[in-house]
């Protein structure tokens, strides 16, 4: 006897397979079934109604920090995995700079052991560019590969040797990998804190100036040229390298590009205004007006692909700090949603493209079976309820971080049920916490 559930009454968006619009979804044996406009629901099967909400693919997001081995404190595969699909995302790509660093197959398969045990979102790791994240020899590829790592990442910093960043291509084109680039020269970086300009001045906080984010954007882009290789750009927030990437992709460079829920919406005048608040501290750092405007630009018509969170949890001992010392980033699964529904709203892009650009977009940047509601793909969706307001409370998130700079904001727009496989994984019926 299959398992049916029918979810009914909802306006379906999915870009991948070209549908908006009310429809039934037939989710049978954890798998999509049907998604059409009229479907008899035999008796006695199961339905969830979602009349006034939005029926999407599960988001995927390319860039989150799980913070497990090594730093539990601040975050769990299992609590991160939670945050997600409290969110709306059903596939997360995991960053493997924790303690030790993803640069070997037995932290990769703990990550997934412990992902499989959560039983939550999908997690899939991202292996080291180099060894040890050092900056200095090639991690081993074929193994994080064999473990099952989607692509190679170091995170948290740059690859700043040029040649090395040269051979990782090549090596990790032989096996089909992504470099997911995390790009600021640090030489032009220094001592800054936050973007260069008249809002630092006005701080008297050391600047770094949009460029440095630029120029590796600019090497990176000759670099995937002569080698073949994929460059995938992570955080884009200058618009000189939104500008630089359109013209690569025009050429037929391949690269592809993401931004943050908050390189879309802040400004280092925000930042400003926070009155030293280091939850508006991050690596890019929050750019200037004309920068966003680009970025929003840039993710409108597709130059940057997709929107990803740099989830990035960090305790209170590590933010209540000065601005100087507290480290760098903030959460976002939970909050991904409402803050870039605002820009559809706002008419800076279309309801469409958000949904494509949470979910078919990174799929295919990074050559995933996500983000569709195709007929025979796995039951991974998101219900979401496009009206619901809701203020950010840092202590009831299920993150076990609550470094947000939306704190206290009412925001509209948020995630009811979220299934994985067709399993219901949040949502009503289903513990929240
Ligand atoms: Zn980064």
């Amino acid at each position: 006897m299959s398992e049916l559930l029918f979810i009914e009454g909802g306006r379906v968006i999915d870009p991948a397979g070209g549908v908006d619009g009310v429809r039934t979804v037939v989710v049978r044996d954890g798998t999509i079934a049907e998604v059409a406009e009229r479907v008899e629901r035999p008796r006695d099967v199961r339905a969830l109604d979602a009349r006034g909400r939005w029926v999407t693919p599960g988001f995927v997001d390319l860039h989150v920090h799980l913070r497990e081995p090594g730093q539990e404190y601040k975050e769990t595969v299992a609590t991160g995995a939670r945050a997600a699909v409290a969110g709306g995302f059903t596939t997360i790509v995991a960053m493997p700079n924790t303690r030790p660093v993803n640069d070997n197959a037995s932290v990769t398969e703990l990550v997934l052991a412990r992902a499989a045990a959560a039983g939550l979102a999908r997690v899939l790791p991202v292996g080291c560019i180099s060894r040890g994240q050092a900056g200095e020899e090639l991690a081993e590829y074929g193994e994080l590969k064999g473990a099952g790592c989607v692509a190679l990442s170091d995170d948290g910093k740059p690859v700043a040797s040029s040649s090395l960043m040269r051979r990782a291509l090549e090596y990790a084109k032989a096996f089909g990998l992504p470099l997911a680039v995390h790009e600021e020269d640090p030489g032009l970086v220094g001592k800054g804190v936050m973007n260069e300009g008249p809002a630092a001045t006005r701080l008297g906080l050391k600047g770094s100036p949009p460029q440095a984010e630029e120029v590796m954007v600019l090497r990176d882009i000759a670099l995937a040229e002569l080698t073949g290789g994929r460059v995938h750009f992570q955080h884009v927030s200058a618009a000189g390298s939104v500008r630089a990437i359109r013209e690569a992709k025009r050429r037929g460079v391949r690269v592809t590009a993401e931004a943050t829920p908050h390189h879309l919406t802040l400004t280092d005048e925000d930042l400003a205004a926070s009155g030293y608040d280091t939850d508006y501290k991050m690596a890019p750092p929050l750019r200037s007006a004309e920068d966003v405007r680009a970025v929003r630009e840039g993710l409108a018509d597709g130059t940057i692909d997709c929107i990803a969170t740099d989830h990035a949890p960090h305790s209170k001992v590590e933010k209540d700090l000065e601005f100087d010392a507290a480290l760098n980033g903030i959460v976002g699964l939970e909050t991904a949603f409402p803050v870039c529904l605002a820009l559809a709203r706002t008419g800076v892009l279309s309801e469409r493209r958000l949904v494509e650009a949470m979910t078919a977009s990174p799929a295919r940047a990074f050559g995933l079976a996500a983000g569709t509601l195709a007929r025979g793909a796995p039951a991974d969706l998101a219900v979401l309820d496009p009206a619901a307001e809701w203020v950010v409370d840092p202590g009831r998130l299920h993150s076990k971080s609550g470094n947000t700079p939306w704190k206290g904001r009412r925001l509209t727009g948020r995630c009811t049920h979220a299934l994985v496989g067709g399993r219901l994984v949040f949502g009503e019926g289903k513990a929240d916490r």
